[in-house]
């Protein structure tokens, strides 16, 4: 349901709360289908003199295999979005700007476009996790799996450096 913002356009100080949940079925990331928790939004829709700024703070959880070590990983997605929004792109630097054709704005899709770009491309279960054997394929994170080790890899090598300290 798109938001009518005629009356917040046209009167100073005016403004509207925001304070909603989104129910996305279709989000994916590097084209893997993500697992979504509800999105609560909230915020503010304002008229601050002539600019009408919206403001939100989104929040879920979701979840995806870990990039190392492919477990199922659960993160919580917190975040503060700002836009301002015109009725047109005339004489303004576009870039920032939401355009409000005819007084209506579709914030879930708009979510939806803020959540996308936001989301951090890194997936990872834990910060040091371990990641997976490169012989037999055992995930490190529950113990070593006996193979012998060989830092064949430069990256490998580092980390058993750290793994010693
Ligand atoms: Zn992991
Ligand atoms: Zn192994």
């Amino acid at each position: 349901m798109p938001l009518e913002l005629n009356d917040v356009f046209v009167t100073p100080d005016r403004s509207i709360d925001i304070d909603d949940v989104y129910e996305y079925d279709d989000l994916s990331a590097e084209g893997e289908q993500l697992v979504v928790s509800p999105v609560r939004i909230k915020g503010q829709i304002r008229n601050t003199g002539g600019l009408v700024e919206l403001g939100y703070k989104a929040e879920f959880s979701y979840s995806k295999p870990c990039d190392r070590c492919l477990a199922i990983a659960e993160k919580v997605f917190r975040q503060d979005f700002v836009h301002t929004l015109a009725l047109s792109a005339e004489n303004e630097d576009t870039d920032d700007i939401i355009i409000v054709a005819g007084y209506t704005l579709d914030l879930f899709s708009l979510v939806r476009d803020d959540i996308l770009l936001e989301l951090p491309i890194k997936h990872l279960c834990s910060e040091d996790c371990l990641g997976l054997c490169p012989k037999c394929g055992h995930n490190l994170n529950e113990g070593s799996c006996g193979c012998k080790k060989e830092a064949v890899d430069p990256r490998m090598a580092v980390l058993d450096e750290l793994l010693q300290d």
